[in-house]
């Protein structure tokens, strides 16, 4: 997932790729050529173990 913010409207759009355009879903501007943001999605690597033994 990839998030812009549109220069125009100020609404963040999101977006699974960066592939062809990226039309703001908002005002409908054409925001391809924006710099794009890499969402980080919430993982849980480090489960800690409530009951502390293993
Ligand atoms: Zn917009």
């Amino acid at each position: 997932m990839y998030l812009k913010i549109c220069p125009v409207c100020g609404n963040k759009s999101y977006g699974a790729d960066l592939k062809g355009q990226w039309i703001c879903p908002y005002c409908g501007s054409d925001i391809s050529k924006e710099p794009c943001q890499p969402l980080r999605e919430r993982k849980k690597d480090k489960e800690v173990n409530p009951n502390g033994t293993n």
